[in-house]
């Protein structure tokens, strides 16, 4: 049988030298380029038999999730057993932090007990980079309020550029709620970085403030920003991050932003359709958009989801100060 990852180990994917990953942005085309080769060959790996590969072997791996996750985290723990480690879910909502125990004072105390990298989803926007500061470990953000989420970004990207064989030169809508979403600010440097041409359409109550200097085109129209698009990228309504109202109702949402099949018919044809997950059907995106295997690649992103994390472990793993598998 064959070992993609041997394969990978010759191909020297060493283009990535960061101790943490904290965000896409600092990244660059060469880094990202080689994350997603190694990906690749865990996407191999993870379709065999034995799934697994030892390079994480003696490591200690811990979640720690403060805002709820289903895809993310259960994808970190599983790259982190399929590469060896030992891996931990901290549960916090039984754990101190309900008794006050502050972000840094529970890094610091994680940090005691030797863990070699720690995943973190936080809902302030700046929180993991402040605990990356804190611990000896590295750290890796798995989203942390509006600002990143890089690993779906390079998820995202994994899965595009498995069906066109390519990212430069796409054009790439990224709609709905732009405001409050760590995953399309991720997409739009990624994807900036790598050549694509990146649209964004939303109400201008769900845009950044100067959403048009983040090198990306701005539409209002769902049907107009779609025109000539490759590939339509859906963004939850994020509800839990309003304050006040952003629109009408979701019924409104719907009809002017909601994906179905009579707006996706005005992006090129054959364009694919992708969505970071959960999905609120029916206010964002149509079951019957989203659960067509022929344009949807929303199940793809979740394969892809492990192999990217495997990925950035495994890289990661390779520059831990106390030496390990790759030295
Ligand atoms: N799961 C993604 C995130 O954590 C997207 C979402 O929640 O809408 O940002």
């Amino acid at each position: 049988m064959t070992d993609p990852v041997a394969r990978s180990d010759n191909a020297d994917h060493l283009g990535f030298r960061h101790r943490h990953l904290l965000g896409i942005q600092g990244l660059n085309p060469l880094e990202i380029s080689s994350l997603l080769d190694l990906a690749e060959t865990y996407v191999d790996l993870s379709r065999q038999v034995d799934k697994k590969r030892p390079v994480l072997k003696g490591r200690t791996l811990i979640n720690l999730f403060f805002e709820s996750s289903t895809r993310t985290q259960a994808s970190f723990e599983l790259a982190g057993k399929r590469l060896g480690a030992d891996t931990m879910n901290m549960a916090v909502k039984s754990s101190s932090i309900t008794k006050g125990e502050t972000l840094i004072d529970t890094a610091v105390t994680l940090n005691a007990m030797r863990p070699d990298i720690i995943v973190v989803r936080h809902s302030a926007s700046g929180a993991v980079d402040l605990l990356a500061q804190k611990v000896d470990c590295a750290v890796v953000n798995a989203g942390d309020g509006s600002n990143e989420h890089p690993t779906q970004a390079l998820l995202d990207a994994l899965t595009i550029r498995r069906h066109y064989g390519r990212i430069e030169g796409l054009t790439i809508a990224i709609c709905g709620d732009v405001l409050h979403s760590r995953v399309a600010r991720s997409n739009i440097h990624l994807l900036n970085a790598m050549g694509a041409r990146v649209r964004l359409i939303a109400p201008p109550t769900l845009l950044p403030a100067h959403a048009d200097r983040l090198g990306v085109e701005v539409f209002h129209d769902m049907r107009t920003g779609l025109a000539g698009c490759d590939i339509v990228m859906m963004l939850r309504l994020q509800n839990e991050r309003m304050t006040g109202s952003f629109m009408p109702s979701t019924r409104e949402y719907f009809h002017l932003y909601g994906l179905d099949r009579e707006k996706l018919s005005h992006a090129k044809e054959g364009a694919l359709v992708m969505h970071p997950g959960p999905m609120n059907r029916g206010v964002e995106i149509d079951s019957a958009v989203a659960d067509d295997p022929t344009i949807s690649l929303i199940q793809e992103q979740v394969e892809m989801g492990v192999a990217v994390r495997m990925a950035v472990l495994d890289l990661l793993s390779r520059h831990l100060d106390n030496g390990g598998p790759h030295g």
